[in-house]
Protein backbone atom coordinates (compact mmCIF):
# COMPACT_ATOMS: atom_id res chain seq x y z
CA UNK A 1 0.00 0.00 0.00
CA UNK A 2 3.01 2.59 0.32
CA UNK A 3 4.30 2.82 -3.49
CA UNK A 4 1.13 5.07 -4.49
CA UNK A 5 3.57 8.03 -4.81
CA UNK A 6 5.06 6.89 -8.74
CA UNK A 7 1.80 7.21 -9.86
CA UNK A 8 0.29 10.29 -8.71
CA UNK A 9 1.03 11.92 -12.27
CA UNK A 10 -0.90 10.12 -14.09
CA UNK A 11 -4.10 9.95 -11.95
CA UNK A 12 -6.12 13.20 -13.16
CA UNK A 13 -7.62 12.41 -16.37
CA UNK A 14 -9.81 14.31 -18.21
CA UNK A 15 -13.20 13.88 -19.90
CA UNK A 16 -14.80 16.36 -22.32
CA UNK A 17 -18.37 17.63 -21.67
CA UNK A 18 -21.27 15.97 -23.64
CA UNK A 19 -23.26 19.10 -23.34
CA UNK A 20 -20.87 22.36 -24.20
CA UNK A 21 -17.42 19.52 -25.05
CA UNK A 22 -15.70 21.32 -22.31
CA UNK A 23 -13.48 19.22 -20.67
CA UNK A 24 -13.59 17.70 -16.90
CA UNK A 25 -11.02 16.96 -14.64
CA UNK A 26 -11.62 13.71 -12.95
CA UNK A 27 -9.06 14.04 -9.89
CA UNK A 28 -7.41 10.65 -8.48
CA UNK A 29 -9.88 10.58 -5.44
CA UNK A 30 -12.95 10.25 -6.97
CA UNK A 31 -14.89 6.99 -7.13
CA UNK A 32 -16.97 5.34 -9.11
CA UNK A 33 -20.68 6.45 -8.51
CA UNK A 34 -19.25 9.60 -7.14
CA UNK A 35 -20.91 13.49 -9.01
CA UNK A 36 -18.74 15.18 -11.09
CA UNK A 37 -19.99 18.53 -12.24
CA UNK A 38 -19.08 20.16 -15.44
CA UNK A 39 -17.52 23.53 -14.25
CA UNK A 40 -18.71 25.28 -17.55
CA UNK A 41 -22.17 24.23 -17.69
CA UNK A 42 -23.35 22.95 -15.08
CA UNK A 43 -24.37 19.52 -16.35
CA UNK A 44 -23.79 16.82 -13.70
CA UNK A 45 -22.19 13.26 -13.94
CA UNK A 46 -21.67 10.28 -12.03
CA UNK A 47 -18.63 8.38 -12.97
CA UNK A 48 -19.08 5.29 -13.89
CA UNK A 49 -16.02 3.71 -14.46
CA UNK A 50 -12.04 4.82 -13.73
CA UNK A 51 -9.97 2.52 -15.64
CA UNK A 52 -10.71 3.85 -18.10
CA UNK A 53 -12.84 6.85 -17.46
CA UNK A 54 -16.47 7.17 -18.22
CA UNK A 55 -19.01 9.55 -17.56
CA UNK A 56 -22.59 8.95 -17.51
CA UNK A 57 -24.86 11.90 -17.03
CA UNK A 58 -27.04 12.22 -14.16
CA UNK A 59 -30.20 11.89 -14.57
CA UNK A 60 -33.00 14.31 -12.96
CA UNK A 61 -34.15 12.67 -9.30
CA UNK A 62 -37.44 11.83 -10.01
CA UNK A 63 -37.39 8.69 -12.17
CA UNK A 64 -35.38 6.72 -9.35
CA UNK A 65 -34.36 6.73 -5.60
CA UNK A 66 -31.52 4.55 -6.13
CA UNK A 67 -29.48 7.52 -4.83
CA UNK A 68 -29.24 9.45 -2.12
CA UNK A 69 -29.77 12.36 -3.12
CA UNK A 70 -30.87 14.05 0.71
CA UNK A 71 -26.77 13.85 1.72
CA UNK A 72 -26.13 16.42 -0.57
CA UNK A 73 -28.21 18.76 1.51
CA UNK A 74 -25.87 18.60 4.58
CA UNK A 75 -23.66 21.26 2.94
CA UNK A 76 -25.89 23.99 4.64
ZN1 LIG B 1 -20.35 21.19 -19.90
Amino acid sequence: MGRANKHQADNNRFEKCEICLEYIPIMYYLAKGDLVVCYECGTEYILTSKKPVKLSIAEKRYDTDDYFGDVMFENH
